[in-house]
């Protein structure tokens, strides 16, 4: 960290600013929103800045700048266009040991002024050090657009809840859960909604009627097939909110990175014949939890409820009446697809698609195969590695062309994505002979060939 960061309460406090300029105006409107006592000299001032004198808001010395305007200011700012005078205030304040900004010379300053999204009394200021001041605005902006205006407002409520709150829960976890179901919740909506009393009713019968025994929830998150930029917003905030994480394989070592930082984290493995869990200890595990009081989050590869036996684990929750949401996640037959240029479905190809499980039980797989077979459709087969020669030999026997075009994906969408293309005939040999990384997912139809045109990812890595 070159600076660091830290707010300073400047109301009615002295504050010089040596400039009369545009940028020095700029500068003094900033510090009158936090309420600084600002002098300003300069032998001459904009219009803007003469407008703040005259309705007394800043004091004006219409004079060359001199040393003694050197006080016990808290804070001094430099906005001239003479180095030399620039480069002298900054001397001065150093030696009388206060902070001082001079506009666009970090060299000479010590301290920088931020880029701010104010939302107050939540305010975010950003600093790249001096060193790209046009990126962290543009960062700025990103936040600008994601954080709700009525941000502010949710932050004064809370506000007034506070010492209720302290006095309510002895316990910081306690506090902190409590803050963070009135953050995520109808408090927060409604607040959103302009609804202001109606929240502020909400949060007292929240605060009322909570114990510190509450019982838990549990989040059953989709994590999607591995880029961690998959995810939704819901999959990252319930993510990031979750006191116990249960992850297994499929989750990419990228999106774990992204869990709150002091959660518990719980493997529950799931390699193919050799879960490290058993699926009814992890169904019951996530009902132990929850009974304890704890978040929970169910981190799931691709989506939960599809081959990811989300349903089973719900189902559990729901007899015993834990609380739970879903979130879906992209699954991999469209991250891996997609991320190979192979669009599922085609106008001229492929009118429908399929998802099946290659998963091979005694040798075979119970599957419809002369549909699977029918032209104009697309097959994705998941957890199919081992049963390659299998489905190959069936579809074949069904009536599908040998030479249909076949595409093997590895680890898809992550850094490791690998594409092997082949025909449904050679696929077996491809499989046999080639190393292949699991976890793999097997696209059979007419639109694997598209992928010579439209293969944006690899051509871009
Ligand atoms: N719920 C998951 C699927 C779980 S079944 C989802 O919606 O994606 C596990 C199978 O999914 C694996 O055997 C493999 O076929 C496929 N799979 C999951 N992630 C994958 C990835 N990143 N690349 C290739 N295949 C993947």
């Amino acid at each position: 960290m070159n600076y660091f960061p830290i707010f300073i309460d400047i109301a009615k406090k002295p504050c010089l600013v040596v400039g009369g300029g545009d940028i020095a105006f700029r500068k003094i409107k900033l510090l009158l929103k936090a309420n600084a006592q600002i002098i300003c000299v300069a032998p001459k001032f904009c219009v803007g800045i003469l407008e703040l004198s005259e309705c007394k808001k800043i004091t004006l010395l219409a004079k060359d700048f001199a040393p003694s305007d050197i006080q016990k200011q808290v804070l001094i700012i430099s906005a001239t266009n003479d180095s030399a005078l620039n480069s002298k205030v900054s001397e001065l304040a150093k030696c009388a040991n206060i902070a001082v900004n001079v506009v666009d010379s970090p060299d000479l300053c010590s301290f920088v002024m931020p880029s701010i999204v104010d939302r107050s009394p939540i305010v975010i200021a950003i600093s790249s050090a001096g060193k790209a001041p046009v990126l962290a605005r543009l960062i700025r902006a990103k936040l600008e657009s994601t954080i709700p205006n009525a941000y502010g407002k949710l932050a004064t409520l809370a506000g007034n809840f506070r010492a209720q709150v302290k006095a309510k829960f002895s316990n910081i976890e306690d506090r902190r859960y409590f803050w963070e179901r009135a953050f995520s919740g109808v408090v927060a909506e409604k607040v959103f909604a302009g609804k202001i009393d109606e929240a502020q009713a909400d949060l007292q019968a929240q605060l009322d009627s909570s114990t510190d025994s509450d019982i838990g929830e549990v989040y059953l998150v989709g994590g999607g097939p591995g880029d961690p930029d998959l995810l939704t917003f819901k999959a990252l905030r319930l993510m990031q909110q979750a006191d116990v994480i249960l992850y297994d394989r499929l989750v990419s070592t990228e999106v774990m990175e992204l869990v709150r930082r002091d959660a518990e984290l719980i493997y529950v493995g799931k390699e193919r014949d050799n879960h490290s869990v058993p699926q009814d200890g992890i169904n019951q595990l996530l009902v132990d939890l929850a009974k304890q009081g704890r978040r929970v989050c169910r981190l799931k590869g691709g989506d939960p409820f599809i081959f990811g036996r989300g349903g089973e684990e719900i189902e559990t929750l729901a007899e015993n009446n834990i609380p739970f949401q879903v979130v879906p996640g992209i699954t991999a037959a469209s991250g891996c697809s997609t991320y190979s240029g192979i669009p599922l479905t085609h106008r001229d190809y492929s009118q429908s698609c399929r998802f099946v499980t290659g998963h091979l039980k005694d040798g075979s797989m119970n599957l419809p195969w002369s549909e699977l077979a029918a032209p104009q459709q697309t097959i994705v087969f998941y957890m199919a590695l081992n049963g390659a020669k299998y489905l190959s030999e069936q579809l074949i026997a069904y009536g599908m062309r040998a030479d249909m075009p076949v595409a093997l994906v590895e680890k898809g969408t992550t850094k490791d994505h690998k594409v092997h293309t082949t025909t449904l005939l050679e696929l077996p040999n491809l499989v046999a002979n080639e190393t292949i990384h699991a976890p793999t997912l097997i696209i059979v139809g007419e639109v694997v060939k598209l992928r010579e045109k439209l293969n944006w990812f690899e051509n871009k890595k």
